[in-house]
């Protein structure tokens, strides 16, 4: 099977992590420190703080931000549940808002029409890998006094008129799972330029304690307090270690990841059927995820039998997102259901995400070119 995504690890990412085995420090130590300079450094970003997951990552940006219970934050409907989970995980509402039907990224107009007196922050998601439209949302947020956050967990490397993804809103928050651009088994990272929002995300991460083992060791003391309620969300360092590591790679990564974008846009340029998003002139894709809509109007499949097919023949095709509104919790918990967010919902029923990943051969690149175009060209009505 050619899996959607996955990792690729070589022996300097191995040799990586046995050092940090062979060391004094398993967590706590050096490696973390170094991961975030590197991550920071990468997006042009002042501050970063490493955590166990881009879950994590997004829980402690809404810590930051002190979103409270009867805050709303604003989030677009197509995305990983994390996006919407970590405003629930502060006891405040998440307020679904429409995506554009050609990139299925956040709307600007939407934001504008979903604010109210108890929205505190608007977060956006980077789908795929096409930055947001960063401009026009910061010209909302900053009219508003709220928060920009951005869910970048598919955007590593990606940029948006130039700037960095990184370096576009308040906080940025990137997600290391195995099948993102660079991994270390869970990981995650929050940047800012703000060394207080860095302050409060580092206290978080450690129960709400004040200083960390290694910085009481080096000023000789055993005192510490625990200030606020925070969690364990620390990194090891065996994972930071494999993130420097892998972070090296990350401009071949990127550059392979977006050849076999090239291949895809080629091959679906003159197809009737097969349609990948949109992708606006001003930005660079980071291509966490490749996603074509199945247009079956006139074909004997729908997505779903298109699914089954590919899958069938070895190809691990896979669909992002059912729309977070939709999910059973929600619908339960806040009322939420079909209709609220139309553009989503039908883009649902049509999308696919093909593999794309940075070990990706040609070979590879062209079996799920042939298999889809197969699929459709068999099932003519
Ligand atoms: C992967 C992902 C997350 C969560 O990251 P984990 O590291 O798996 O916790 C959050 N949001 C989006 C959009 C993601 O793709």
């Amino acid at each position: 099977m050619i899996p959607y995504g996955r990792q690729f690890i070589d022996k300097d990412d191995i040799d990586a992590v046995v050092d940090v085995l062979q060391s004094d420090w398993l967590t706590t130590g050096p490696s973390v420190g170094e991961f975030e300079a590197a991550l920071a450094a990468c997006v042009n970003a002042k501050e970063a703080v490493a955590v166990s997951s881009g879950t994590a990552a997004l829980h402690a940006a809404m810590y930051a931000l002190k979103i409270a219970p009867g805050d709303e934050v604003i989030v677009p409907a197509m995305t990983f549940a994390a996006t919407a989970n970590c405003v629930v995980y502060q006891g405040a509402t998440p307020i679904f808002v429409d995506v554009d039907p050609e990139t299925l990224l956040i709307r600007p107009e939407a934001v504008e029409a979903a604010l109210t007196p108890r929205t505190r922050a608007v977060i956006a998601v980077d789908y795929s890998g096409h930055p947001a439209d960063y401009d026009r949302l910061r010209a909302i947020t900053a009219q508003h006094g709220i928060a920009l956050v951005a869910d970048a967990c598919h955007a590593l490397g990606g940029s948006y008129k130039e700037r960095p993804v990184g370096s576009l809103a308040d906080l940025s928050t990137f997600s290391f799972h195995p099948v993102k651009h660079i991994a270390t088994g869970e990981g995650g990272m929050i940047v800012t330029d703000d060394p207080r929002l860095a302050e409060r995300m580092r206290r978080f991460r450690n129960h709400g304690i004040t200083t960390d083992h290694r910085q009481r060791e080096k000023q000789g003391s055993w005192f510490y307090e625990m200030v606020d309620l925070g969690y364990n969300y620390r990194i090891t360092d065996l994972q930071c270690a494999l993130g420097l590591s892998q972070l090296k790679k990350l401009p071949l990564f990127l550059k392979q990841r977006r050849n076999i974008a090239r291949a895809y846009d080629e091959a679906f340029a003159a197809s009737a059927h097969i349609k990948p998003l949109a992708v606006a002139a001003d930005v660079d894709h980071a291509y966490h995820l490749y996603v074509i809509r199945l247009q079956s109007a006139d074909l004997a499949i729908d997505r779903n039998g298109l699914f089954g097919i590919l899958r069938q023949n070895g190809i691990g095709v896979n669909v992002h997102y059912i729309p977070v509104h939709l999910h059973p919790f929600y619908r339960r918990q806040f009322g939420t259901g079909p209709g609220l967010c139309p553009a989503a919902e039908t883009a649902y029923g049509q999308i696919l995400s093909i593999p794309m990943f940075a070990a990706m051969t040609a070979a590879q690149t062209r079996e799920v070119i042939d298999r889809l175009k197969a699929a459709v060209a068999e099932n003519r009505r």
